[in-house]
């Protein structure tokens, strides 16, 4: 049985780029939570296409709507209106503070959009010489050369320089580092409202609404990349709105699609604006297949009691979690909203994840020590126990991994 999962893997490796440690694993079905691989065993997915899969595997109602675009338009050119990309748009503008939306395909490609559009604005609508945008140490962006740039992570940009100039990384969570690093070129601050590859990192109560009022203050535009946080995955639809601080500009691409892959730029009138014919496009963006996907998953979000059942299943299992740390000394820091929750540890998270996924659990990790758990938000109360009890069994008895 096994030999079908290693012949897959050779063949793989014989043909795609060696961009990813993968783990010895070939995936073929997802149902909710679960998926299997290509020898038959299950696992419950508490990665979710790291943080992507918000409705589970191959919910009904997703696949039915996805099916039934596919039969009737599957693409046309942005030269031409398609009607679930406005009805997408129309979603995204009543749940947010945005009026404008532009699609694109990715996380990091919405990143380049707000890019863009931030420096259009400011060399259009600010006085002087503005370009620079202020971005945190430890953010994640996503990998094209801008994105990258706007990484505040050294680790994935050694081998590419020159990157991209008119980026200042300060330290997250400090409002002193941002204001000494504005500058007369300065035109944006953006940020992640929670930091996700960097390891779950939430900033102080205040902070984010200090941010806001510090760009107020000296006439910049605030950026905020849910591209992770976005789409119900921290309890609310978007990580702002707990927040109480508005962007001008907002990121969105993983939970977006809900497996399939859609980004989004979304902004107030004003800056969205600045776009106008020949200033940015996408050819796949807005594709009717994955605005319709959009559609599903936005619609199902914004259904209550939905996102009052992902705070209170983020919430026992945190308290679960709280548990087993009085129960192990390897849980250092326990943290997480909704459920985009991370786990310390005095071991490495590597072996723990090898050792879960053994026992049929997938399980990701940021760094060195810490797990990051991000299911689906459909995952039932009973998933979450099962999770639980395999963590117990691998933490109580950490048998190798010390650091
Ligand atoms: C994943 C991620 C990105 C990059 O998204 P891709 O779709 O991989 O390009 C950007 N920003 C944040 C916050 C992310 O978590």
């Amino acid at each position: 049985m096994l030999e079908q999962t290693q012949n897959w893997i050779n063949k793989g490796a014989e043909v795609l780029m060696p961009t990813y440690a993968r783990f010895p694993l070939v995936l073929t079905q997802g149902d909710g939570a679960v998926v299997a691989d290509v020898d038959g065993n299950t696992y419950i997915d508490f990665v979710s296409g790291i943080a992507v899969n918000a409705l589970g595997h191959c919910d009904a109602d997703f696949v039915n709507a996805v099916q039934d675009q596919a039969d009737t338009l599957l693409h046309v050119s942005n030269l031409y209106y398609n009607i679930p990309q406005i009805q997408l748009a129309e979603a995204l503008v009543e749940h947010s503070f945005a009026d404008k939306v532009f699609f694109c395909n990715s996380g990091a490609e919405s990143i380049e959009a707000a890019i863009k559009l931030a420096r259009l604005y400011a060399h259009q609508k600010m006085d002087g010489d503005r370009f620079e945008i202020i971005t945190m140490e430890r953010s994640f962006h996503g990998r094209t050369l801008a994105a990258l740039s706007a990484t505040g992570q050294t680790q994935y940009q050694q081998g590419f320089s020159p990157l991209l100039p008119g980026f200042k990384h300060v330290s997250f969570n400090n409002i002193e580092a941002i204001e000494k690093a504005i500058g007369p070129n300065t035109a944006a601050v953006m940020l992640e409202p929670i930091q996700g590859e960097g390891g779950v990192r939430i900033p102080a109560p205040g902070y984010l609404a200090a941010v806001r009022k510090l760009c107020d203050q000296y006439g910049l535009l605030l950026i905020f990349d849910e591209v992770q946080t976005g789409m119900g995955r921290t309890g609310h639809l978007f990580a702002y709105q707990e927040a109480g601080s508005t962007p001008d500009i907002m990121t969105l691409a993983k939970g977006l699609g809900g497996g399939l892959p859609v980004g989004a730029l979304l902004a107030k009138e004003a800056v969205a604006n600045c776009f106008q014919p020949g200033t940015h496009a996408s050819t796949f963006g807005g594709n009717p297949v994955v605005c319709r996907a959009g559609k599903i998953v936005i619609d199902r979000l914004t259904q209550p009691p939905f996102l009052k059942q992902v705070r209170e299943l983020g919430m026992d299992l945190l308290k679960q979690l709280e548990t087993l740390q009085k129960q192990t000394s390897v849980i250092t820091d326990l943290r997480g909203k909704g459920l985009m929750l991370a786990i310390d540890l005095n071991i490495s998270a590597a072996p723990v994840i090898d050792a879960a996924m053994k026992r049929g659990l997938l399980l990701n990790r940021t760094s060195e020590n810490t797990l990051r758990l991000v299911p689906p938000l459909t995952v039932l109360p009973e998933e979450i126990d099962q999770m639980m009890s395999i963590l117990s069994e691998i933490l109580k008895e950490p048998s190798d991994g010390k650091t």
